[in-house]
Parts: structure tokens; C-alpha cells; sequence
């Protein structure tokens, strides 16, 4: 990519909740290694500041030219968490955007660089009317899917076509390309229904902003679904697919301190259950209760990583009568245990991330969508992509656990939900490759990032 002009000073605005600000910092540490004269002032609260730059410095990763900045986080002085993880969001949201622009403020001071461009976390819509103040281009990074992506777009399509039937929950989306397998029940929250709320609200201004930036950055691959990505093409000025960031920028493996891949050399190919919920959703106790129940059951090997005290949270007993073939640990090197051969499906909460390192692993799912885009996530890898299946109605019961764990582990579907995944694992590796799509998309992006014409 082209050496950017002296002077530029790029904003980065990260969203401090679930799994947003990595992908997000990944991409800058990219662009940043791309256009060393270039100053990112990487703009988070203090808990996501540090819990992410300490790791950075611990690995020897630590960027000059990327500059943590704390934003206020919102919370009230002596603020006590209720455990209910869409508080902290609420009162973040109504911190903004003033916490940005006094942040915004003393690393301009500091820097003695104005602003010459925005990247920022897809959801700040608000970026783009700083932007346009300043005369700079805002370039939003969606974090998620292509197809969540597409319905906030829609929204106002959605709305309309679906208030005038009177919205079943099983009517299909059909009206919008590639979604004819998508029906009203799997669309996130603040689509539809609870419009009202102040997340709907931002992601409903998003979708009506998008198409005003300069370009939107996505981490994801051209060929994951031509027709969606094609669709956001004709919507947005550039739309430029940069990912899957676990392969332009694999992770170091930090530590694996529980013994999680040494544990996985001793089984078989395609053997082992996953099981992880991401960072923010425990399941429910009667959930996590009927999962363990159906590991006792199948007896399938199977590498757990748990939030919270498995032992007061699963069945009395089960620690114990399970220690020969389960291992529950408390965080795990995700992408390197999906990309070990011996996992053979992934049960998980269809978070994006999740997603994405299980094609690039080539392990089959199991999903236990939650909230927002996961359900969305669900419906397009069983019904389009063939690469997983839903719990049975969406709850974890013993049986449905059971069944879902057989069909993957040990029956024919297996095998063929891990040659459709090969379909997109293989797009993906040439993606990243040198003159792959996302390399290319990635140059644009360094240029229009850092270069202020
Ligand atoms: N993750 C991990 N170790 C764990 C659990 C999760 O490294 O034990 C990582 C995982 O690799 C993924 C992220 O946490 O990158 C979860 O992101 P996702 O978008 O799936 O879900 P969220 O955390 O946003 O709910």
C-alpha cells in the first residue's frame, strides 16, 4: 500500500461490549504496520483499554503509532454490575457521543494533529456527522455478518413489507435477495420488534448512515455469499470484505495454560465436542444441566470452556464421573482448538467470531442462538450453508442435545455438513492469499484510510 502523507491522525471509535473491540484492533494493527507515519488514537473505556493493550504489550505486540485513549464508560460512581449485561450497554450509550468528543479532544491536544479520518465501530452512526463537520471520511468496520448487516439496511423495507401482513413469526423474508430461507422469528431484536429502545434506535440510524461512508469495512470474505455481498455492494460507495481477521492476523497463541491442545492430541479425528457460549451468555442452569446430562449419555470426549464454577453449576457428580473423556476450563485458545483435528462440532452461541473460526477450523455447529444476530447467523449456516444445525426450538434439552451430538458426531450429516464447510474454508484461504479479495480490498482500504484525498 501507498506510505501515507505525514500528519494524519486516524480516530478510532471501539464498541467496549462482547467480542467487537479484537476484531476491530486487529484491523488497525494491519493498517498501522501498513502506514507507519500514520498516529491511530484507539478511543475504548478503561476496563476494554486495558484488559486489550495489556495482552498487546504482554506479547510484544505493542504498536507507537497506536494510542489508547479512555472514553467514559457511563457508570454511575460506586456502580455495582446486576449481572443483567445489557446495563452496562444502556449507560454507555448515553454517555455518547460526548465521551468520544472530549477524548477526541485531548488526543488532538496531545498529538497536535487534527483528525483527517474515522474508523470506527460500525454502530457509531454519529461518526458520520462528526465526519462530515470535519470535511474527513468515516470508514464504519461492521463486525458481524454479511446478512445481519443487510437487514439494518433494510430495515425500513422490512418494516413495511412485514407491518402490512401483520408480521407471523414465520413469514419469510423473500422480498430481499438471498433470504428466502430467513423468516421473521430470526431477525435480531430492534428490526421488528422493540423498536423503541435505544440500541434499536442506534442500529436503526446506522443502517440509514452506512451508505454515506466513504466505505464499510467487514470482517468476512467476498465468497462467504455472493448474492448478499453483491446486494451490500450496490447499497454502500465501497463495501470491502477484509477478513476472516483469524487468518490475516492469526492470533499468537498466548498461552494454553490448561493444556486444552496437548489434551486434544490423544483423541481421534473429528472426535471431540467444543462447547463454548462466547463472552458475554452463560446459558440458563436448566440448559447447562441437559448439555451435561447428554455428554454423560454419549460419552463423546468433549473440551468445555466455562463461564463461572462449573461445580456448583452443573449436575452433583458429573466433574467426577466425567473426567476420563470431558475437560472444563474457565477461557480457551478458540481458534486453535477448532483448528485442531480431533474436534469434530462446535456447540456454540452462533456469535460471529465463533462463526467464522469454526469454517476456517472446518468443524460442524450446534447452535444456541441467544440475541441479536445469532439467530439470523443460525438459520443462514443450516438452512443456506448446510455447515450446522440448531438445537431443537432453540433450547438445550437433554434429548435434542443428545441428537444434535450423534447426527454430528457419528452419522452421515456429519460428514457432509464438513464437505459443505470445505466449500467455504477453501474461498477463504484464497481470499487472504497475495491478489486474493481480501488482500486487494484490504490495499483500498489502507489507502482510503490514510490518505486524505
Ligand atoms: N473465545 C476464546 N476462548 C474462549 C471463548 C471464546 O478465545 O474460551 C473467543 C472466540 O475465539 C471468539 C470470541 O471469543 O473470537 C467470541 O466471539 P463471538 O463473536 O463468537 O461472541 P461474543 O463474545 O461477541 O458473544
Amino acid at each position: 500500500p501507498k506510505i501515507a502523507l505525514s500528519g494524519q491522525h486516524v480516530a478510532v471509535f471501539a464498541f467496549p461490549f462482547g467480542t467487537h473491540v479484537i476484531p476491530l484492533l486487529r484491523m488497525v494493527q494491519r493498517i498501522a504496520a501498513a502506514a507507519p507515519e500514520v498516529i491511530f488514537s484507539f478511543f475504548s473505556t478503561a476496563q476494554s483499554n486495558e484488559s486489550v493493550f495489556s495482552r498487546q504489550i504482554e506479547n510484544n505486540l505493542g504498536f507507537k503509532n497506536i494510542r489508547p485513549y479512555n472514553v467514559f464508560d457511563g457508570l454511575p460512581e460506586g456502580y455495582v454490575p446486576s449481572g443483567n449485561h445489557t446495563e452496562p450497554v444502556a449507560l454507555f450509550l448515553k454517555a455518547m457521543p460526548e465521551n468520544f468528543k472530549s477524548a477526541m479532544e485531548i488526543a488532538v491536544a496531545e498529538s497536535g494533529r487534527k483528525i483527517s479520518s474515522f474508523l470506527t465501530d460500525a454502530f457509531y452512526w454519529f461518526a458520520a456527522e462528526m465526519a462530515e463537520e470535519m470535511h474527513v471520511k468515516w470508514v464504519p468496520l461492521w463486525t458481524a455478518a454479511p446478512h445481519s448487516l443487510l437487514v439494518h439496511v433494510d430495515t425500513d423495507i422490512i418494516r413495511e413489507k412485514i407491518s402490512s401482513v401483520g408480521a407471523p413469526k414465520n413469514r419469510s423474508l423473500n422480498f430481499i435477495p438471498g433470504f428466502s430461507a430467513v423468516s421473521v422469528a430470526d431477525l435480531p431484536e430492534g428490526v421488528v420488534a422493540d423498536i423503541e429502545s435505544p440500541f434499536a434506535t442506534m442500529i436503526y440510524k446506522m443502517g440509514l448512515m452506512l451508505p454515506h461512508a466513504t466505505a464499510v469495512a467487514i470482517n468476512s470474505f467476498e465468497e462467504v455469499d455472493p448474492v448478499i455481498v453483491n446486494e451490500l455492494k450496490l447499497k454502500f460507495k465501497r463495501f470491502l470484505n477484509v477478513g476472516p481477521f483469524p487468518l490475516t492476523s492469526p492470533p499468537p497463541l498466548i498461552s494454553d495454560e490448561h493444556g486444552c491442545l496437548e489434551w486434544l492430541d490423544k483423541y481421534e479425528t473429528a472426535s471431540v465436542a467444543y462447547i463454548s457460549f462466547g463472552s458475554v451468555i452463560t446459558p440458563p442452569p436448566h440448559e447447562l444441566g441437559a448439555l451435561a446430562e447428554a455428554l454423560e449419555e454419549c460419552k463423546f470426549p468433549f473440551l468445555w470452556s466455562f463461564r463461572g464454577k462449573p461445580e456448583e453449576k452443573l449436575p452433583t457428580g458429573f466433574l467426577e464421573r466425567t473426567k476420563t473423556y470431558g475437560k472444563i476450563v474457565p477461557w480457551a485458545p478458540q481458534i486453535q482448538i477448532l483448528g485442531h483435528a480431533s474436534v469434530g462440532v462446535f456447540v456454540t452461541h452462533c456469535g460471529w467470531n465463533s462463526v467464522l473460526e469454526s469454517i476456517i477450523g472446518g468443524v460442524p455447529m450446534i447452535c444456541r442462538p441467544f440475541f441479536g444476530d445469532q439467530r439470523l447467523n443460525t438459520r443462514i449456516l443450516e438452512s443456506v450453508w448446510g455447515i450446522g444445525m440448531g438445537i431443537e426450538n432453540q433450547v438445550i434439552t437433554k434429548n435434542g442435545a443428545v441428537k444434535a451430538l450423534e447426527l454430528i458426531l457419528s452419522c452421515e450429516e456429519g460428514k457432509k455438513m464438513r464437505e459443505e464447510i470445505g466449500k467455504l474454508k477453501g474461498p477463504a484461504m484464497k481470499a487472504v492469499e497475495y491478489n486474493g479479495s481480501s488482500t486487494e480490498n484490504f490495499k483500498t482500504l489502507v489507502e482510503i484510510v490514510t490518505n486524505s484525498n
